[in-house]
């Protein structure tokens, strides 16, 4: 049953409302002031709230921003009921995102068409998740017996999978968010959304365990969604809080990038969120966009014409021809750690990194440097001109939480400190095009993994 929490604190309002929506088989809880509604919306995860705009103490905008602001409570859809008709007050409302705004007096209809509205967008996005949870479990049934029959797969194998299925439908994945930072400032400008999986009896699972099971069992794809939604609706409610520029990058698996529901997936995941594409990365890796090369390209070429960036991610691994790069629409291309790994001292991992971020910069892509973790590495990515960092020396993986305080408390990376001011400010300079053009790609590039074309 539809569960509503109203917050009005007029009482005659709030007892015709509960009236009203009891009388239509919701389940209702109402409150008559906005301190107590924030409270009851955590401890109760109503599906919808109708609150008053004025009221005394903490008023509706007041509530849903605190709402909007709580990782639990951010996706909540919200109505505001109002007798204020002014243009400027409903945009205030929509713009700290609500979702619709009823002004008093309203009809009954008004009313049950708005709350059926804003329940159907909602059912489109969370129902095909849900029926894709009840299909694995069914799989799953049937693998339970065919093994036991058959005995083709291994018994841990199969535990694992009956164990994420079952943790897919009691929550227990949460997504850590670790930053992304701008060289040239020291600021944090985005984050990647990573997995975690907080296990009751085994504790933490690291993605590297149940990640590889899942995309072999197709789980990947309910999965790499739950991950989406979240990391929207997180970053659409971080960019309501007035980070407006914060952007979040999301990993694509190999499945999900062949599956033909996805583009129709992001198109709706970013309508209900209300997180705009120019604000979504999608990472994928090199054997992703290998695995399927036409698909690929028609799928990015797609996600990328609705604004969202695409970055290439563990490049270098892969073993892809170094051609394809201009052939799909990345924006961003994000070295793997094994060669920024002592990059400072190891001369095979130097040659690599700046051969790459010369190349990538020709290609007009960003660069980010992955699993940065010295001052000896950030030291020589700066002085390549690499983009971006984002590795253990600034900081892992956070939950929303504290990730959180690192935006408001406007976390950075400090200036450069140890190398003389005059040597950084040559280092700094931007390279001509025609110096890019005249560097070489060492002989050592092939043998790492890279075939160059
Ligand atoms: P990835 O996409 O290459 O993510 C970066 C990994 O490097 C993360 O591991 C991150 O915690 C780790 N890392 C970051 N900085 C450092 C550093 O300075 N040093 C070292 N040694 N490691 C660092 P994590 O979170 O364990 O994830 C592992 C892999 O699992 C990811 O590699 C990605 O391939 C996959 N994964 C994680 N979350 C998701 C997800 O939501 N969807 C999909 N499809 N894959 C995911
Ligand atoms: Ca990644
Ligand atoms: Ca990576």
């Amino acid at each position: 049953m539809t569960k509503i929490l109203v917050i009005e604190d007029e009482q005659l309002i709030r007892e015709t409302l509960v009236e009203l929506l009891e009388a239509h088989d919701f389940r209702v809880s109402a409150v008559e002031n906005g301190r107590i509604g924030v409270k009851v919306a955590l401890s109760e995860l109503p599906d919808l709230i109708l609150c008053d705009v004025q009221m005394p103490d903490l008023d509706g905008y007041e509530v849903l921003q605190s709402l909007r602001q709580n990782v639990i409570t951010s996706a909540i859809p919200f109505i505001f009921l109002t007798a204020q008709s002014a243009k400027a007050e409903f945009r205030r409302g929509m713009e700290l995102g609500a979702d619709d705004y009823l002004t008093k007096p309203f009809t009954k209809q008004e009313l049950l068409g708005a709350i059926a509205s804003i329940l159907s967008k909602r059912e489109a996005i969370t129902q095909p998740l849900t029926q894709a949870l009840q299909q694995a479990e069914a799989r799953l049934n049937d693998l339970v017996n065919e093994s036991l029959i058959t005995n083709t797969i291994s018994s841990e194998k199969l535990a694992l999978e009956v164990e994420i299925c079952r943790a897919l439908a009691q929550n227990e994945f949460e997504v850590y968010y670790q930053p992304q930072v701008e060289l040239a400032t020291g600021e944090i400008i985005s984050a990647e959304a990573l997995i975690r999986w907080n296990h009751p009896e085994k504790g933490r699972i690291s993605p590297a365990e149940f990640i590889p099971l899942a995309e072999e069992t197709g789980l990947i794809i309910q999965m790499g969604e739950w991950v989406l939604l979240t990391a929207c609706t997180q970053t659409a409610s971080w960019i309501n809080s007035g980070f407006i520029n914060f952007r979040v990058s999301v990993n694509l698996s190999v499945r999900q990038l062949s599956d033909p529901q996805l583009l129709l997936r992001i198109v709706e995941i970013l309508k209900v969120t209300g997180l705009e594409p120019g604000n979504l990365e999608l990472e994928v890796t090199e054997s992703a966009v290998m695995e399927n090369v036409s698909v690929a390209t028609a799928t990015l070429n797609e996600l990328k014409s609705l604004g969202i960036r695409i970055a290439i991610d563990d490049f270098g691994t892969g073993y892809a021809s170094l051609g394809y790069l201009k052939q799909f629409p990345f924006n961003c291309l994000k070295i793997d750690k094994c060669f920024v790994s002592n990059v400072g001292s190891d001369t095979h991992n130097k040659a690599i990194t700046t051969a790459v971020i010369q190349l990538a910069h020709n290609l007009g892509l960003t660069v980010i440097a992955e699993g940065v973790e010295t001052e000896a590495e950030l030291d020589f990515l700066r002085e390549q001109q690499c983009d971006m960092i984002q590795g253990y020396l600034f900081s892992p993986a956070k939950p929303a939480a504290e990730f959180e305080l690192f935006l408001m408390t406007g976390k950075r990376l400090s200036s450069p400190s140890l190398m003389s001011r005059s040597s950084r400010v040559v280092n700094l300079l931007p390279q001509s095009e025609k110096e890019k053009s005249n560097q070489f790609l060492p002989s050592d590039f092939k043998s790492s993994g890279f075939i160059y074309k």
